[in-house]
Order: C-alpha cells, then sequence, then structure tokens
C-alpha cells in the first residue's frame, strides 16, 4: 500500500504526483531531496524519515526524481520493479514532452499508474507463492572461500579493484540499497570507503610487507571468498584451493610462506602509529600546513591569544571537538567525557601560540584514552598459558561473535602466535551449524602446521583439530575437546563457536551453557571495528546474555575484545573506545588485515593520532 507517488524534476517542480492518504508528506520528501539528493548521496535508493520509507530513481537523462513513499513497517517486494517498470513507461509515454525545455504540462497518467501498480501486485503475490530454495553449500560464497584467501596475492589487485568498479556503477543506476541513515548505510558506506583506501593503499605498498588484502566491497554482511599467496602465483591456484575439503591434502603438500614465520614471536607488537605523522616537530609546528588544517588541531586554532581560557570561551570549541570525535564513531558520552578532560586542562591557560595549544590537547587526551583503554586487569595470554601448563592443564580460550566478523580468521591469527610461541594448540570445531566451518579450521589447522612443522618443535605437532562434525551439541564437544587437550599435553584450547545474532536467545543460551559447563580461562568476543557502533550493541547485548542465561551467581561474561577489520576503518577508531569504555574490558588483540602475521595489540597513542586527524 503505497501512501505518495511523485515524479518532480531535480529543479522542484513536480510533474505527478499521487497520495493516497490525506497526509502531509512535504517534510519527508524534503529531507529525501535535502539529505540525499541535493549531497548527490544517491547510491542508495532508499531513504527512512519517521515512520516512512521513501525509495526513489533517478532518471539523470531528463533529470528526474521519482519517489514512492510507504509505511515504514511495511515490506513491499515490489517498489523496486514498481519503480523501474513506471519510469521506462513514464519516458517512453512523455519522451517528447520531456525533451521540450518547458515541463509544466498535464500528465495524464493516472491509468497507467493504476495498471503498472496493480501488475507490479500481482507480481508480488506471486513471487511469495515460489517456494524459497536454501542454497547448498556449493552454492554459497563460503564455498569459494578458501584458506589461500588469506594471503595477499599481487596479480589480484586489479581483479578486485574491477570488481568494485562494477558494483558502483550498478549501484548508480538506483539499486537497492538501505537509506543513508541506517546503520546498514554506515556499514556500506564504511566498506566502499574501505574499498577506496585499500585501492589506494596498494598502490603506496611496498614489497618487503605483505599487507592487507582488501575486503571486496559488500552491500550485505555476506562472507567473502579470500585468496591465498602461499609462496607464489597463479601456478599454486589448483593446489591452494581448499574449498573442498581434500583429504588428499596432506600437509607437505602445502606451500608454507615462510616469510611469516618468526615474525610473532613474544608478545603481540602495537599497533603503529603511521609513520609520516609521527614525527614531533611535524605535529607540533606552528605554521599550520595544509594536512593538518583540516584535521582536529585547526578547530582550535582560535583559541591562541593572551587571554586566560574561560569555560565560556571554550565552549564553542569544545562543541566542535565533540562533534569530530562523533564523527570517528566515538559514543556521544565517552566525546563528552573527553572534551570535559581537555576543558579543565585549559582552562585559565594562556595560549600564546598554536604550538602550545596542540601539545596541550594532545597530551591531554593520551591521558584521558590511556585511561579508557587501559585495561583493568593484566592480560598476559602467553604468560597465563604458561602458568595454566605449569598446572599441568590446557588454558582454553572461547571465541564468541556474530556471523563473518572474522572469529574464524583471528582465531587461526591468534593460533599462529601462539605457536610461534611454542604453544601447542587443539582447535575445538564447535561452530556445528554453518556449513563449512570444519572445514575452514582444518585447512587453517593444514597451513599453521606446514608453517610450523613438527620438526621444528622437536617432533611435536603444534596444531590439532577437535572436530566431531555437524548439529552436535557444541557445549559437549568443546568439553570432550579439553579433556583430549588435557590427556595429550596440549597448551592451549581455543574453541570455535557458531556465530550467532545478540538477539537470537536460543543461541545465547547454547553459548551460555558453552561457557558454563567449560569454564574457558578467556572468553573472547570478537566484533567488528567497521560496523562501529552496532559492535559496541553485540558487545552488550553478548555480555547481557551471557548474564542473563547462566544460572551460577557469578556469572562467567566477556573477558576481552578481538577488535577485527581495523585495517578498514580508516581513522574512524571511535568503536575501540566506545566498546572499552561502556563493558570495561580491554581489547586483547586487534585485527588488521588478512595474513596470519595481521594481528596486533591495541595502542592508545595510535588510536589518539586517528582522533586527532
Ligand atoms: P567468522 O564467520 O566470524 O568465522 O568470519 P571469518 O573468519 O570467516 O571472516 C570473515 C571475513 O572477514 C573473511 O573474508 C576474512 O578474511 C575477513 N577478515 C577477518 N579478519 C579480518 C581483518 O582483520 N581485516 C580484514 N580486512 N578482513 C578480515
Amino acid at each position: 500500500m503505497l501512501d505518495l507517488f511523485s515524479i518532480f524534476s531535480k529543479g522542484g517542480i513536480v510533474l505527478w504526483c499521487f497520495q493516497s492518504t490525506s497526509d502531509i508528506f512535504t517534510p519527508s520528501v524534503n529531507a529525501l531531496i535535502r539529505s540525499v539528493i541535493l549531497q548527490e548521496r544517491t547510491g542508495n535508493n532508499t531513504f527512512n524519515h519517521n515512520a516512512l520509507t521513501l525509495q526513489y530513481k533517478l532518471d539523470n537523462e531528463f533529470e528526474l526524481v521519482f519517489v514512492v513513499a510507504y509505511q515504514r513497517i511495511l515490506q513491499l517486494s515490489y517498489v523496486d520493479k514498481f519503480l523501474n517498470d513506471i519510469h521506462l513507461e513514464f519516458r517512453d509515454k512523455y519522451k517528447n514532452e520531456l525533451q521540450g525545455a518547458q515541463h509544466i504540462m498535464d500528465f495524464d497518467f493516472k491509468t497507467t499508474f493504476d495498471k503498472i501498480l496493480k501488475g507490479c501486485e500481482v507480481w508480488a503475490k506471486s513471487q511469495a507463492k515460489i517456494p524459497k530454495q536454501m542454497r547448498t553449500f556449493e552454492d554459497s560464497q563460503k564455498s569459494k572461500k578458501t584458506v589461500a584467501s588469506m594471503i595477499e596475492r599481487k596479480g589480484e589487485e586489479k581483479s578486485k579493484k574491477s570488481v568494485k568498479i562494477v558494483e558502483t556503477k550498478i549501484n548508480s543506476n538506483g539499486k537497492v540499497e538501505e537509506s543513508p541513515e541506517t546503520d546498514e548505510d554506515v556499514i556500506a558506506a564504511n566498506r566502499a570507503k574501505l574499498a577506496q583506501k585499500l585501492a589506494s593503499k596498494n598502490k603506496k605498498e611496498t614489497k618487503k610487507s605483505p599487507k592487507v588484502t582488501k575486503s571486496p566491497v559488500a552491500e550485505e554482511r555476506v562472507k567473502q571468498p579470500r585468496v591465498w599467496a602461499l609462496g607464489g602465483g597463479a601456478r599454486d591456484l589448483p593446489a591452494l584451493d581448499f574449498s573442498t575439503d581434500r583429504p588428499e591434502d596432506a600437509d607437505h603438500r602445502i606451500n608454507a610462506d615462510t616469510q611469516l614465520v618468526g615474525q610473532m614471536t613474544g608478545a603481540i607488537r602495537d599497533l603503529e602509529v603511521e609513520s609520516e605523522e609521527s614525527s614531533e616537530d611535524e605535529e607540533y609546528d606552528a605554521k599550520p600546513s595544509p594536512k593538518k588544517s583540516g584535521g582536529m588541531f585547526s578547530i582550535f586554532k582560535g583559541l591562541v591569544g593572551s587571554k586566560a581560557l574561560t569555560e565560556e570561551s571554550m565552549r564553542p570549541v569544545l562543541d566542535k571537538m565533540r562533534d569530530h570525535l562523533i564523527a570517528k564513531n566515538v559514543a556521544a558520552d565517552i566525546a563528552n567525557k573527553l572534551c570535559d578532560s581537555v576543558a579543565s586542562k585549559l582552562e585559565g591557560k594562556v595560549l600564546g601560540t598554536f604550538d602550545s595549544v596542540a601539545k596541550t590537547i594532545k597530551t591531554t587526551l593520551t591521558e584521558s584514552l590511556v585511561q579508557i583503554l587501559s585495561p583493568k586487569r593484566r592480560v598476559d595470554i602467553l604468560r597465563d598459558c604458561m602458568h595454566a601448563k605449569q598446572q599441568g592443564r590446557p588454558y582454553v580460550m572461547a571465541f564468541c561473535g556474530v556471523n563473518g566478523v572474522g572469529k574464524s580468521t583471528n582465531l587461526a591469527k591468534i593460533c599462529f602466535w601462539l605457536i610461534e610461541n611454542d604453544m601447542s594448540v587443539l582447535i575445538a570445531a564447535c561452530d556445528t551449524f554453518r556449513a563449512g566451518a570444519v572445514e575452514q579450521l582444518r585447512t587453517h589447522t593444514r597451513h599453521l602446521n606446514a608453517l610450523h612443522p613438527d620438526a621444528r618443535h622437536g617432533g611435536r605437532k603444534m596444531v590439532h583439530l577437535y572436530e566431531k562434525g555437524y548439529g552436535k551439541d557444541a557445549a559437549g564437544i568443546a568439553m570432550e575437546a579439553i579433556k583430549f587437550a588435557s590427556d595429550s599435553k596440549i597448551d592451549v584450547v581455543l574453541v570455535d563457536t557458531a556465530g550467532r545474532m545478540q538477539d537470537n536467545e536460543p543461541l545465547m543460551r547454547a553459548l551460555a551453557k558453552l561457557i558454563k559447563v567449560n569454564e574457558p580461562d578467556m572468553v573472547l568476543f570478537v566484533g567488528e571495528a567497521l560496523v562501529g557502533n552496532e559492535a559496541v550493541d553485540q558487545l552488550v547485548k553478548f555480555n547481557q546474555a551471557l548474564a542473563d542465561h547462566s544460572s551460577s551467581t557469578n556469572p562467567h561474561m566477556i573477558d576481552g575484545i578481538v577488535l577485527t577489520k581495523f585495517d578498514t576503518i580508516d581513522d574512524k577508531v571511535g568503536a575501540a573506545i566506545s566498546m572499552t569504555y561502556i563493558t570495561g574490558q580491554p581489547i586483547v588483540f586487534v585485527g588488521t588485515g588478512q595474513t596470519y602475521t595481521d594481528l596486533k595489540a591495541l595502542n592508545a597513542n595510535a588510536v589518539v593520532h586517528a582522533l586527532m586527524k
């Protein structure tokens, strides 16, 4: 049931309009024009305003906009088709009139409109009757995702780039996407940005660092096939395609990239502060440089002067700073807190030069952020593993999170780090739900063992996989795995759990059970930095669910966070700050790419640096 349909020119002249209710739609249409059309943010064709969803189609030749409005709670599957049909029909019918300069005329379109609408409604009904077929594993993206895709191959860059271009084209022609004001849009926008960033990064890429492969731009949260480049070029392709599990693949056939070996010994390295701006001299250079002028320091230029600063004089500047932080995905209350701490440090000061302003703000922000980001308790996994070993038991880490955030990939990276440090690992395949999950871990196991063969560790096999196939009780498998590790003197157990949405009660209950019966040493929540505050919501709800569904008086909740895809967020580091601030739990690992070595520890300085940009 459509509330409004309107065709207007980009110049603002309404050519034809139909309204099924007496409601006033002008504010919603105006909002669409203001926030989308005028700002050229027309990648999406859906826009939500109040209780309405507006879907639109642009005709760039005649500079027309076709808009449909309906109640947001309705799920109308035919609107895209309807807009397309109407668009074609209207163009065909009034081509000559539209070509003329004079747009103001009486378009007699009601009969055609009704006919097309009816046709689309019938079409939607017939579509609804077609039973939905479940995709087979072979059809799914996951089946094409090989472990090989975790490592970048040089020749891959171009083809990925062209995929991106095609997608962009489709988008601008009006493919179904979310409104720019929804969370999904932020994700889509982030992903588009990521693709752009990676494209430019690839140009700069140096030979020695096997850096991030790009995540292809995706409109929806779907798994992307990965490409591994273990030791080389296209000739390795057939050998490295592990999308279907091949029992004949023995470890010795894996052509492991030995360059990675030895890079992760010792504690995890900190995230790096971008080198080109790390020089103190440059950072605090009193002369405004073009690079800095757009950054946060420029906000403070107005404070330079010979008078002592007061709360009032700083207010406008602090407001701007808060907006700047919020724009970087920092939650509003945390942004306020950070602004307050800067204000209290600056009040009463006479800031003669821009130089001193920059220094004071940087020091203040760093202090506050270090406080927020510093773990409340010591996290030293290698030491804890050693301690557990001394007690004659394995150290157990469980990984949880929603689907596709990078649980298995980062579990494999952590596994690599552990074996680099001579800890033997048992991976417990407790995702008994998603087709391909066990195979994915099996392939990781093979690759990790190929990187660290038994011979290197005195005949010890470094990575084992404990799997019981699909459909079984995950808590039970985890328990058996821990027992197996204990009996076999394996140092660490990494429990991979099935991805689940934070609002799915039965699945959250199952996770709480897994944690309760197995009491892991560390429950890690895996969240994507890419989705910003959505990750914060997931984390809060996971934590809450673990508390709610545990019958214990002292429930085991999330102990730490793995923040993945940090390489994709540009400088929008706010999620990292919000996640630690809200839960008080540390970010133990940061995933910064798709190779085994792309695992870092959070560094408050790097975060501050990104915030200042
Ligand atoms: P799971 O369903 O949570 O187990 O997710 P996967 O481990 O299968 O990862 C989903 C996708 O995210 C894969 O394409 C990974 O390569 C990718 N991914 C995981 N971690 C990172 C990361 O830190 N950076 C980037 N750029 N991609 C990542």
